[in-house]
């Protein structure tokens, strides 16, 4: 996929389809005038994300549009999500993060998915890995799967949570390294206007003064997914399999905000800047062979 999608004057017009089967968007300045750009789902999508559910929540839209189409997609979790239950009895413990792979895989068989790979990481500690071990890993499943986009967190890790930041690291470094099309999630202003009282309440985006996290304006862009009313009833299943993370959120603020807030999908190329930052020390040196894969392929 060219890079050069987000820009005017390219042989490039909406499509005659019907939308949201087989399109996704991006956005173009066109004059003055903010021009919404059908383009082709990619056909070989890979996610790199953190835990099991977080691939759910900002792409299951997406990757179900990839697999209608008959595309395929590779999610890559580096961690099983060991950490995410306030149970005592549960928290950390392995027989939890085979609960979550359970989730994990159900959910994804909701959108087709079969593909799923752990990086073997325990929640809450990536960042106790080596950054060249963790990227030499990432760079290995681009090099077997070629995606034609990649899709991960950026920079501030969506929740800021340091297991996203890092894993938004790693996979910028690996995608330059092999090169690709990456793409970070993200939120619309307007997204964030919109939910601003219930991520208030939540505290989702605490981290980022309260009632807004990430976002950019709608004009920055670069794949967005809004979901048909099909494909939200689908997406709803896709987090529904994922029940120990989401049933408390959906009690906390009720079904119909949770549709809505839970609904559509962002994302945005990295910035130039982002882009210099990302070549990791060059002083460090690895000696470690990239952890091996564990999953169905
Ligand atoms: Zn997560």
């Amino acid at each position: 996929m060219s890079n050069a999608t987000n820009t005017a004057g390219q042989d490039r017009r909406p499509e005659q389809r019907a939308p949201g089967l087989d399109i996704v968007t991006s956005y173009a300045n066109v004059g003055n005038v903010l021009m919404p750009l059908a383009r082709p789902v990619p056909r070989r999508l890979l996610g790199v994300w953190a835990h099991p559910d977080d691939e759910a929540y900002l792409s299951a839209g997406l990757m179900g549009r990839v697999t209608d189409a008959g595309g395929h997609v590779t999610v890559v979790t580096a961690t099983r999500g060991e950490k995410g239950t306030d149970d005592p009895a549960l928290f950390d413990r392995d027989e939890f993060g085979d609960l979550r792979e359970q989730e994990l895989r159900a959910s994804l068989a909701e959108v087709g998915v079969d593909d799923v790979r752990f990086l073997g990481m325990r929640d809450g500690e990536c960042d106790l890995t080596a950054d060249e071990q963790a990227v030499r890993a990432i760079v290995e499943v681009l090099e077997e799967v070629r995606p034609d986009a990649v899709v991960t967190f950026g920079p501030d890790g969506m929740t800021n949570h340091p297991d996203h930041r890092a894993i938004s690291r790693w996979t910028t470094e690996a995608v330059r390294r092999v090169g690709g099309d990456l793409f970070y999630a993200t939120k619309t202003r307007a997204y964030m206007d919109r939910f601003a009282e219930l991520h208030a309440e939540i505290g989702v985006f605490d981290d980022f003064g309260g009632s807004g996290g990430p976002s950019v304006p709608q004009a920055c862009i670069d794949l967005e997914c809004r979901l048909t009313d099909a494909e939200a009833v689908r997406k709803r299943r896709v987090l529904q399999a994922h029940a120990s993370q989401t049933d408390g959120l959906v009690a906390l603020m009720g079904e119909d905000a949770y549709r809505a807030w839970s609904r559509d999908e962002f994302f945005r190329r990295p910035t130039a800047t982002e882009l210099a930052a990302c070549p990791l020390p060059a002083s460090f040196e690895a000696t470690d062979a990239a952890p091996e894969l564990v999953g169905a392929s």
